[in-house]
This record gives structure tokens, sequence and C-alpha cells, in this order.
């Protein structure tokens, strides 16, 4: 596929983010920066352009998407589920909140599996079918077959989706079942297992089990808000691969995406420091906005009742 070609693609997958989520056209926004159908290729001729992947990047106040031509020498479905998994990230916050997750309940290994049901939706609504979405992880060349920093195994991942598959099947909301299988996700990838460990615990999750105990319920939306707002920000800043780059100095698969990413020598190509800077201005406002929103909805909390 060629670099206009992917455009095309993304601005399909973009219209269907917007269906989605009842966004206006052009709705969909990183720190209040809109996500545009931009493809930027790269070519600094590293190891890493060598390898299929895609990131969202932060230019000029537009979010975009990096890609290596690597990708764009894969099947049309791979490099779709490749740019869908980014936008899933760029709508994870919004998922977050639909389907009444905490947050910190969100951690960097579930995130990826939540960009992934994302992608999931999104491909889904655009027209493929799950037969094709989950083709799209089979010759490994999205994924890889252990974990990959925060990235899950392939078949892993695939497994996640399956079970929402299923669970959507059963006829669960999508909002219950990103609940479930991200709560599934926290707890089964917290301990890091191997691949054989974790397909062993997804294959033992019932798929017709009986109706879950009530609704699921936010806890603490405060820090919900701050959490997703952090990782929004974390994302554009360090261009959240869709998983790790290989090739020279790879980095450690176990240290913090933040820590890995700061250290990345090609974080000059993303955009200028004028970007960047502009990047932690928007995080500030958006921060401030929100506490500032908190602040009035807590006081409107503690507002005596009037007569009913
Ligand atoms: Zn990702």
């Amino acid at each position: 596929m060629i670099r206009s070609e992917t455009e095309v693609t993304l601005g399909r997958l973009l219209r269907a983010v917007e269906r989605l989520h009842s966004l206006q056209p052009g709705g969909l926004t990183v720190l209040d920066a809109p996500v545009v159908a931009e493809v930027r290729v790269s070519s600094s001729n590293q190891p890493a352009d060598q390898v299929p992947n895609a990131a969202l990047w932060f230019h000029d106040g537009r979010v975009g998407m990096d890609v290596t031509p690597a990708l764009l020498g894969l099947s049309q479905v791979e490099i779709e589920f490749a740019l869908a998994h980014e936008l899933g990230h760029a709508v994870s916050a919004r998922e977050i909140q639909r389907s009444d997750l905490r947050a910190e309940s969100v951690s960097t290994a579930s995130e990826e599996v939540l960009a992934d049901l994302g992608a999931a939706q999104i491909l889904r609504e655009s027209g493929r079918s799950w037969a094709e979405i989950t083709s799209a992880l089979d010759g490994g060349n999205l994924t890889d077959a252990d974990w990959s920093g925060n990235h899950p195994p392939g078949e892993v991942r695939k497994g996640f989706l399956r079970l929402f598959e299923s669970r959507l099947a059963e006829g669960r909301t999508a909002a219950e079942s990103v609940h479930e299988v991200c709560t599934i996700a926290e707890s089964a990838l917290a301990k890091r297992s191997s691949a054989a460990d974790l397909l062993h615990v997804l294959n033992s999750i019932p798929r017709s089990g009986p109706e879950p105990g009530g609704p699921p319920t936010i806890d603490d939306l405060a820090g919900l808000e701050d959490a997703v707002h952090e990782a929004a920000e974390a994302l554009v800043r360090t261009r959240e691969p869709l998983r790790e780059s290989r090739g020279n100095g790879a980095p450690d698969p176990r240290s913090p995406r933040r820590d890995r990413v700061d250290g990345r020598s090609d974080v000059d190509d993303v955009g200028t420091e004028r970007d960047r800077e502009e990047l932690r201005t928007r995080a500030r406002e958006v921060r401030e906005r929100e506490r500032r929103e908190r602040d009035r909805r807590d006081r409107e909390r503690q507002r005596p009742t009037e007569g009913w």
C-alpha cells in the first residue's frame, strides 16, 4: 500500500470511530488536538524501520499517524489492524469511561488489550468480519510470540479478542464486554506469565456463563480522569508504538514505558521542540480544566438537597 492509500484507509477508520462514539466529523481529539487522516512514512533507515509498526504523532497542533515502510508491505487487513490499534489508544479514555472501568485498573499491559478491543470495534464498524480481524494477527507480522515491552504475546492478544467476540455474541453490550475483558486482562497479565500459561487461563474462562452480578460502578472518577490524561499525554509524547521496536539497543521489556521512551534516540524526529512544548501546555490546560470541573461537581454534591 502506498502512503496516499493508507491515508484513505485511515480516513475511513476515523469515520468509523466517529460513528462508534457519536462524534462530529473530525471530532476525535487527543489532548484537544484533532486526529487527522495524515500518514508519515519513516525513512531513517534505522533497524526499527524494518519492523512493521505504527504510532500516533503530534505535530503543529494535530495528531496523525507514523508508519514504518515495513508496515506498508503487509496485507490490507494487517495495515488496517495496525492503524485501528493506534486509534484504539486514541479512544481508550472514552472506552474506559463508557465501560465504567477504573483507570487505575488499566495498567500498561492491559492498555494494549484495550487498544486491541477498540481496534476490533472500529474494524467491525468499518465492515470487517471477526475472522478477518483476528486473521490480521495470524501471520505474526504485527505481534511477537513472546512479550514485547508492554505488549502481551500475539496469541494472547488474539485470545482476548476471541473472548471479546464471544461475549458480544452472547448478547452483552460492548461496554460490558470491554469491562469484563479488561478486568480479566488486568489480573491475568499482572505477573507477565508465559504465553502458554496465559492461554491456559484464557481458555479456562467459561464462554456462556451466568449473568454477571449487576452493573459495574465508578469508584473514583477523579482518579480516572487524571490517569487517563496522563496516559494520553504519555501516548502522544512517546509515539506509543504498536509494539516495541527491535534491533539496536533493544529496551528492557520490563521497564516502564516512560523510562524506556525517554531514552529513545529517535524521539527528535517526532516533532519539533515547539510541538513538545505545546503538548505539555495542552496537558496542563486540560488537567486544570478538569480539576475545576471536578471541584464544581464536588461542590454540587455537597449542596444540601432541595425539598422533593
Ligand atoms: Zn499499543
